[in-house]
C-alpha cells in the first residue's frame, strides 16, 4: 500500500469498512518529510519532518466517538487527505483518532454503550465488549502519543462532537474539571473563540470522557468541542464549521497559531444541579425539543419523580443535555448557571 492509497477518504473507507485490511505498524514518509504511522484502524500518528522555531507542540484531534456525529469525522478526513497531498504543511505532532467505527457504520451514537463515559479506566469496569476494548485501546494510544512531549511542550487534545439537540449556542465547549492546580487556559479560550465557539461550560466534578481522561491523567489540555447538530454523512452544511476547520488547520501548520480573545466577551457557565433518575416515574416539564442552554426563572418546575421535584434555584439557570430515558441512577439533566474566572493560566 502507498500513501496515496490512504488519501481521498480511503484511511476512513478502508478503517470502517475493510479494517483488516489497515496496514498497523506502516509507516509512510511524504515528499515533504512528514510520516505517517498507521496504529490502527482510525488511529494515525502524523509526525513533522522538522520542528517548529518555537515549542512543538503534541495534538490530538479525536472525532467520532459517537459514530453518528459526521460533520468533525469529515472534517479529520479531509485535513488528513490535505497532509497527504501536501495541501497542509505539518509542523506539530498530530494523533488523529476516529473513534467509533462500528457505530458510524450503522449511523448511530454507540453500538452497546456510549463510549465516552468508558475513559479513566472505566472501561474495565464491566463486561468487555467493542467499545470498553476500543476505549482502552484508545488510551494506549494517547499515552503513548504523549509520552515523547518534553517538559513545557502543549499537549493538546480536542474532542470534537455534534449534539443531537437542538441548542441555543451552537457552538460549545465542555472543560473538563481541573483538580491538579491548574486553572483554565486563556490561550485555549482564544483558539477556542476562532473556532467559532462563544459558549463555555466549566464542569465542577471528574468525568469519564475522553478529553477529561487527556487533562486529568496526562496533563493536556483537553476539550469536548460540540460544533453544531448530528447530521448524517453528506448532509452536513460545512459552512457552519469553517472558522473552526481554519482554525484547526492552522494550529497544525502555524509555529504558534495563537489568537487571543477577551474572556469577559465569552459566555461562561458552571453547573448548579446535576439530576440523576432516581425513579421509574420520572418526566421533565419542559418540551422534547427545548434547546439546550434553555433558561428559566427561580422556583419553574424542571422536572420531578414521586415525592421530589426539582427547581430552576435562581433566575437564569439554564438546562444542558436533558434526557428522561436514562437508566436509573443516571445523568437526566444538568442545569448550568452563568459565571466568571477570577484567574487564568497563560
Ligand atoms: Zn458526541
Amino acid at each position: 500500500m502507498t500513501s496515496e492509497s490512504l488519501a481521498n477518504g480511503q484511511f476512513l473507507h478502508l478503517s470502517r469498512f475493510s479494517p483488516e485490511r489497515i496496514p498497523c505498524g506502516e509507516n509512510y514518509t511524504l515528499r515533504d518529510g512528514t510520516v505517517l504511522s498507521v496504529l490502527a484502524p482510525g488511529v494515525m500518528q502524523l509526525t513533522p519532518a522538522t520542528a517548529p522555531s518555537r515549542g512543538l507542540k503534541h495534538i490530538v484531534y479525536s472525532c467520532g466517538i459517537h459514530g453518528n456525529e459526521t460533520a468533525p469525522i469529515e472534517i479529520c478526513s479531509d485535513l488528513l487527505d490535505s497532509v497527504i497531498t501536501g495541501d497542509i504543511k505539518l509542523v506539530h505532532r498530530v494523533l488523529l483518532i476516529f473513534g467509533n467505527l462500528p457505530a458510524m457504520n450503522i449511523a448511530k451514537r454507540f453500538v452497546e454503550e456510549n463510549m465516552n463515559r468508558l475513559f479513566s479506566g472505566e472501561h474495565a469496569n464491566g463486561p468487555s465488549n467493542a467499545e470498553r476494548r476500543r476505549a482502552a485501546e484508545l488510551e494506549a494510544f494517547v499515552t503513548a502519543f504523549y509520552a515523547t512531549a518534553a517538559a513545557g511542550e502543549e499537549k493538546l487534545h480536542y474532542d470534537l462532537h455534534t449534539a443531537i439537540r437542538e441548542s441555543k449556542n451552537e457552538k460549545f465547549v465542555v472543560m473538563p474539571f481541573l483538580n491538579d492546580g491548574r486553572h483554565h487556559s486563556a490561550k485555549q479560550f482564544g483558539f477556542l473563540h476562532a473556532c467559532g465557539i462563544q459558549t463555555y461550560l466549566l464542569s465542577s466534578a471528574p468525568t469519564t470522557t475522553f478529553s477529561y481522561y487527556s487533562s486529568a491523567t496526562h496533563k493536556a489540555r483537553g476539550f469536548t468541542v460540540e460544533l453544531g447538530r448530528v447530521k448524517p454523512f453528506g448532509e452536513n452544511d460545512m459552512a457552519r464549521f469553517a472558522a473552526a476547520r481554519e482554525s484547526l488547520i492552522r494550529l497544525i501548520s502555524e509555529d504558534d497559531f495563537a489568537p487571543s480573545v477577551d474572556v469577559n466577551s465569552l459566555t461562561l457557565y458552571k453547573v448548579n444541579q446535576v439530576i440523576n433518575r432516581q425513579q421509574e416515574d420520572f418526566s421533565l416539564h419542559f418540551s422534547d425539543d427545548t434547546p439546550n442552554f434553555t433558561d428559566f426563572t427561580a422556583g419553574t418546575l424542571l422536572a420531578s419523580e414521586p415525592g421530589v421535584s426539582y427547581e430552576a434555584q435562581q433566575d437564569g439557570e439554564a438546562i444542558v443535555f436533558p434526557n428522561a430515558k436514562v437508566a436509573i441512577g443516571q445523568r437526566a439533566l444538568l442545569t448550568v448557571i452563568p459565571t466568571t474566572l477570577e484567574t487564568m493560566d497563560v
